[in-house]
């Protein structure tokens, strides 16, 4: 028979793997909440139609990456392959947008057809941050902030640059994208393959070709700022001084342009040079005209979504995940000498938990003494609570000190719990201390 796997490119993330990512959740959400962002939770499939419309018909996701099929109305169905589109359809739908700031960010699993490999999966997570309703370029900025602070709280500040660029009006890019085409057809021979179908269907893209030949010839090209009018460079800067003043460090690249039709104004990405090709972590703009073009009225708008599988690389390949998951909890471990030992210790362990919801609580109920306390030093406890014969007949603990050279002491069940006090005080002190 053959063996059973996981689909091509999708991904289980295992118990090892899980606190790295809860960690990461937790940071991003509390960062989030200091802007006055909600949660929106999305259904994992929508109607085909709303990303042909949403993201583009010309775009790499709607061409070739999504997973589509007919349900059993024969309705067609797409697995989504980026949430803004559903979060826009979601708000149109409940009519979230009318004169209203709405700051929204949802988080979960996301499916593209693409080639698997390192940071690139076909089952993928992204955070995505959506403001509507802010035509001011402090919305703009003040996402690129969140990252900032986001990447920041993971100690990533130093390996992640930001680039920023302006599309422009549409009214701008529609005919800085004429002089482009002008300019590129008497090359249509040299450009690759891809820049040739892309010249017809959407030129812009060309700009973000990584093909050596492609790139020769674009030196030359026009440049989008040569095609803004003065709101539009007026916007751009506004943006720049705001980030200038927190400090924020950025590269003006003319050449960004981010893969989805929708953006305009304002584009940006971080970037990472420690996971090679797929070095993009984060990616956002402006995207103005979207809420219309899916029905809604005309209501501006500005996100960013952060890749999870490429910013836990990034923690991983910079050692900063060992930093961050360094135990800090208080943990104890039960090792107990026979089975007969089990009801009085279970009964305390209910009691320790009962009374300190904030410590962890362990034990694995059978296996010798000696993998026991080994299983106890493995998972990082402070204390092993050893339990048997003797101890059950005295209603005592004998507690092994794990991180104090194995010193022992046999004490009563209240010694023990103002002993567990004594170390969560302690501990909290430390944390308040440390927070600046
Ligand atoms: P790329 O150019 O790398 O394909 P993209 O422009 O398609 O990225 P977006 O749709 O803007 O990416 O998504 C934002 C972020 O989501 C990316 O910067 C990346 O971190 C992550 N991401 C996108 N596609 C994948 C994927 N297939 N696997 C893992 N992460 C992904
Ligand atoms: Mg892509």
């Amino acid at each position: 028979m053959k063996a059973l796997k996981a689909v091509r490119g999708m991904h289980d993330i295992q118990p090892n793997d899980t606190e790295l990512w809860r960690f990461v959740e937790r940071e991003i959400k509390a960062v989030l909440q200091q802007y006055g962002y909600q949660e929106m939770r999305l259904p994992l499939l929508e109607m085909t139609a709303l990303f042909q419309r949403g993201v583009g018909e010309n775009t790499d996701i709607v061409e070739k990456e999504m997973y589509s099929f007919l349900d059993r109305n024969g309705e067609s169905l797409t697995l989504r392959p980026e949430l803004t589109a559903s979060i826009v359809r979601a708000g149109i739908e409940h009519g979230l947008f009318y004169n209203q700031i709405q700051k929204i960010w949802s988080m979960g699993a996301l499916f593209r057809y693409e080639r698997p490999q390192k940071g690139r999966s076909r089952q993928f997570h992204q955070c995505s941050v959506e403001c509507f309703g802010v035509q001011s370029p402090a919305s703009d900025a003040e996402l690129m902030m969140i990252c900032a602070r986001i990447w920041s709280r993971l100690h990533v500040s130093e390996y992640l640059k930001l680039e920023i660029n302006t599309l422009g009006s549409q009214i701008e890019r529609q005919a800085y994208r004429m002089s482009l085409v002008d300019y590129l057809t008497p090359y249509t021979n040299d450009l690759d393959e891809d820049s040739q179908r892309r010249l017809i269907s959407n030129p812009l893209r060309i700009l973000d070709s990584k093909i050596p030949l492609t790139q020769d010839i674009l030196s030359q090209a026009p440049t989008m700022q040569d095609y803004l009018g003065s709101e539009s460079t007026a916007f751009f800067e506004q943006i720049c001084i705001l980030l200038d003043q927190r400090q924020i460090k950025y590269h003006i690249n003319p050449q960004l342009v981010r893969g989805l039709d929708y953006y305009s104004h304002t584009v940006f990405e971080w970037k990472t040079e420690q996971l090679g090709s797929q070095g993009t972590v984060c990616g956002g703009g402006r995207y103005d005209g979207l809420v219309e073009q899916l029905g809604g009225k005309a209501t501006s708008a500005t996100g960013f979504a952060i890749g999870f599988e490429r910013l836990l690389l990034l923690l991983e390949a910079t050692l900063v995940k060992d930093r961050l998951l360094k135990k800090e909890e208080i943990s104890v471990t039960l090792v107990i000498s026979s089975p007969e030992s089990i009801p009085y210790s279970m009964d305390l362990l209910e009691s320790i938990r009962n009374h300190f919801p904030k410590i962890e609580v362990l034990s694995a109920w059978s296996g010798s003494l000696k993998s026991q306390i080994k299983r106890a030093y493995a998972m990082g406890s402070q204390l092993a609570l050893m339990i048997g014969d003797q101890e059950v007949s005295g209603k005592t603990i004998t507690i092994r000190f794990l991180k104090e050279d194995n010193k022992t002491e046999t004490i009563t069940k209240q010694a023990l719990f103002e002993l567990l006090q004594n170390q969560t005080v302690n501990h909290n002190n430390i944390e308040s201390l440390s927070a600046d």
